[in-house]
Formats: C-alpha cells, structure tokens, sequence
C-alpha cells in the first residue's frame, strides 16, 4: 500500500469514517490453534536457546518430505534452510547464486520486492513483461529473447501475485525446455502461495525433467498458508552446492529462527490443522466467488479469474484515469482501499489487486459502498 494511500487512510480514519482494506497482503484468519499450542508449551518447556544448524530437524524433514512429493524428487533435509520468512530465503538464494553483473530473468507483473531484492545483490533484474492478451502465459521463446550469457536465474512465482495465475501444463513444460537449454541458469521458484489454490497443483510440478534436480531453488513457508506472517517462518531447498553457500551467509547473520517458533511449526501438517487450512481454502473459494460476481456487475472492470493467493487482478477498463488515481478517488468517496497495480510491472498502470483476505461482513459492506458509488454515484465519506 502506497504511503499516500494509507495517509488518506489515516485521515479518513481519524475523522470518524470507517476505512475498510480491500488489498490486504496477509491471511484475516488466525494462526491455527494447534500450532500456538505447541507454541507455548515450547516456551514452557524452554526451547529458549540458540538452534545451531539449518533449522529444527523435525521440522525440515516435513518440509522435505512434502517437498519431495511435490516435485518427485529425492533430497535430503541438509537441503533444507529454514529462515525467518520466504522473504529472507529467497534474498539468502539470491545472494548465494549470484554475483555482481549477473542477470536474474523476472515475469511480470510480479510482487514488488523480486527487483530490488535482485539489485541488493549487485545484480540486474530484467523484466520479461508477460501479455494479458494471452492470460500471462509465459513462453518459452519470450524467455529465449531476452537471454543472454549473464543470466544466472530464472525467477518465477507460482501461483502468482498480483496475478492469481497458476503455471499451466504447456509453460510447465516449457520452463522445463528452456532449463535443458541453459544448464548455468537456475530456476528460483516461489512457492508461498502453493497451499492456497482452487484446484490442487500437479505433482510433480515439472514432470519429465531431471535435469532441474541439479538448478531449481525452491522458496516457501508458512506466512500464507498456515496464517502466519507475523511468526516470520520460511524456508528454501536447494540443490546442495546452493544450500551449502547459502547456510554460510545465514550462519553468520541469522544463526537461526526462534527455536519455539520452530518447534510450534512441527505440527504445522497435523491433521486439525489440515482441517482448519481446508476451512480457510472454501471460505477463498466463497469469497472469491462473490467478488467475481459483484465485479462483473461493473461496466468499467475486467476481472481475471484467480487460480490461486487470495489476489484478483482487475483491469480499469477507463482511459480518463489511472488506476492510481482511481483508488485514491475511490478511497476519498468510499473509505474503501484498493491496492493501485502500477508498480508490478510495465504496462500494469491500468490494473488494481482485489484481496480475498477479508472477512465475509466487511466485504459485504464494502461492495455496497463500492456500488453505491460506482453505480448510483452516491458517496459514503461526505
Ligand atoms: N513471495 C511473495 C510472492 C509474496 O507475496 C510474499 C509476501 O507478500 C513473500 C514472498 C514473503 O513471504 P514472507 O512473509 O514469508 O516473508
């Protein structure tokens, strides 16, 4: 949310109108009871100390146990670094794989931080602007264009935000062509949003292709799946050389994530929890469901179904306004606040990310401020 925006905010807030986000970046759920649970019997039992090492050794074989059943292939939890958020992982793969002058491959639109994250590094983000005209897919011959001898890493991330797209079949495929290709190119895959799909991905995820056993990085974690960002608890694995110089930077800045969020993390896969998270997914399906409904009922919007995160991709289908402007007259005449799409990538000056992170009453009431206005011109904030 831009600081603009969340100044307005403030200011409507403060003059008594009630704001409501319809852009929120994190899960309104609460973190499952049985992992605050563990949670506080780790503190009870004083799991207080320094966790040397890559992480709880219980807790990496989970990860590595459905890693590997997601992707069909067979690592170990020496692979496996669990970091305090994906954030953190992916900027510790990064910094692992590449070196100054490197280029790093970034679908657009893509989530704001992959840039700078890549610049961090001393390394050049190159943009391979994805077309809406044919839903985002990505091509193997689009990729072929922009290479070139420094590029070290393929980002992508999937499913996707902004997008809410899931990689289909054929560019599954084809990420597994262009890796063949380019055996020095590692693909950097970011996987946070993997739990929250409305139809189950692909196991494996890249079928018939070994190769990318040697060259893919996977990225994940708990912020979005389990209703977890504030824990900060991620993970990456990958292929062992990558792990390795990876562990060395984070044994030298991180040391570890706390070792009682770890611990509570274990029964992340227990099944009352499985329970909850299925709960949460139906209540995405539902939303998601009347938010493509109430969009359709606007003539100037042109929602992309979601395939997966709790994002929708809206296209301001108006040549008098930006989208940026848009959501700042929409947040001044309705309180409600919409996340402007600008600054995911080129050509993304006419879209607005739609949350379905929102409980079911406050999204209600939002869609009637929403169409009172857009529809019958009446203001909420007067
Ligand atoms: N990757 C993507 C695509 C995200 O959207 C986010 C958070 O918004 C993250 C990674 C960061 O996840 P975490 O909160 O676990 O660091």
């Amino acid at each position: 949310m831009s600081v603009e925006l969340m100044r307005k905010a403030g200011a409507l807030s403060a003059s008594g109108f009630s704001v409501i986000n319809l852009s929120a970046g994190e899960p309104d759920f609460d973190t499952p009871e049985a992992i605050k649970q563990k949670a506080i019997e780790a503190l009870a039992a004083n799991h207080t100390h320094y966790m040397v090492g890559r992480g709880n050794p219980k807790l990496r074989e989970l990860i590595i146990g459905q890693f590997n059943n997601h992707f069909g292939m067979e690592r170990c939890a020496d692979q496996v670094i669990v970091t305090p958020g994906a954030k953190f992982a992916l900027y510790l793969a990064l910094c692992a794989i590449l070196n100054p002058g490197d280029q790093v491959l970034v679908p657009t639109p893509s989530w704001l931080s992959y840039f700078p994250m890549v610049q961090c590094c001393g390394a050049h983000p190159i943009e391979v602007p994805l077309s809406p005209s044919n839903g985002y897919r990505l091509t193997v011959g689009q990729l072929e264009s922009l290479m070139d001898s420094r590029v070290r890493v393929l980002l992508l991330n999937d499913p996707c935000n902004p997008t809410g797209r899931v990689l289909d079949a054929q560019e599954r495929a084809e990420v597994a062509t262009f890796s063949r290709r380019h055996p020095d190119v590692y693909i950097v895959l970011d996987e946070i949003y993997s739990q929250i799909v409305f139809s189950p991905l692909p196991q494996p995820r890249f079928p018939n292709c070994d190769e990318l056993e040697k060259r893919l990085v996977v990225i994940s974690g708990f912020s979005k799946s389990h209703a977890m960002t504030g824990w900060r608890l991620g993970h990456l694995i990958a292929p062992q050389a990558v792990s390795d110089a990876a562990y060395k930077l984070f044994t030298h800045t991180i040391t570890g994530v706390s070792t009682f969020i770890q611990e509570a993390a274990t029964v992340a896969d227990a099944p009352s929890v499985r329970a909850e998270l299925n709960q949460h997914l139906e209540r995405y399906k539902n939303r998601r469901a009347s938010m493509m409904q109430f969009l359709s009922s606007v003539p100037f919007l042109d929602a992309l179904p979601s395939e997966g995160t709790f994002y929708i991709w809206v296209r301001l289908k108006r040549s008098d306004q930006t989208a940026k402007t848009f959501c700042a007259e929409c947040l001044e005449q309705t309180g409600v606040m919409l996340f402007p799409g600008h600054a995911y990538g080129t050509g993304c000056e006419q879209y607005i990310r739609f949350s379905l992170a929102l409980a079911e009453g406050k999204m209600a009431e939002a869609f009637g401020r929403l169409s009172a206005c857009w529809l019958r011109g009446e203001s909420y904030v007067r």
